[in-house]
């Protein structure tokens, strides 16, 4: 995957308050890539689903001892998810989830329950559908 334009670098950063989403700090804030950057050499370009602002000691972790905290609050997505904005994330610093907009520097709270449905959506897809899960 290729670098993210700077107009996609701020927009994350902004939207993300300036702060990592994982421990809070505002010093040495990079882009995460929530999917992991493929050998590949992929041309496509992240876009605003695809980053958060995340320090650069955390960023460095969530491929080490934090992989699994990191799948398991939407700071990193595993790799064959095709939509990002598909998977929440939490933010440390706000104690808050939120959904990301994929076309835009945009994020919505939502609930935990709704966090935790997106994340079953797709990670733990139901195979009867939808109305079972209703149900
Ligand atoms: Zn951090």
């Amino acid at each position: 995957m290729a670098d993210p334009t700077d107009k996609v670098r701020r927009g994350v950063r902004e939207r993300d308050g300036e702060r990592c989403v994982a421990c809070g700090t505002m010093w040495a804030i990079t882009f995460q890539h929530r999917r992991a950057v493929g050998m590949g050499g992929s041309k496509e370009r992240p876009g605003y689903a695809d980053g958060l602002a995340a320090c650069a000691d955390c960023n460095a972790r969530f491929e080490g001892n934090m992989q699994t905290l990191a799948l398991l609050n939407g700071w990193k997505v595993r790799r064959w998810v095709q939509d990002p904005s598909r998977v929440p994330y939490f933010h440390v610093a706000t104690g808050r989830w939120y959904a990301l907009a994929a076309d835009g520097p945009w994020r919505r709270e939502i609930s935990r329950a709704e966090a935790v449905r997106m994340m079953n959506d797709v990670y733990a897809p139901d195979p009867r559908g939808p109305e079972a899960v209703a149900a």
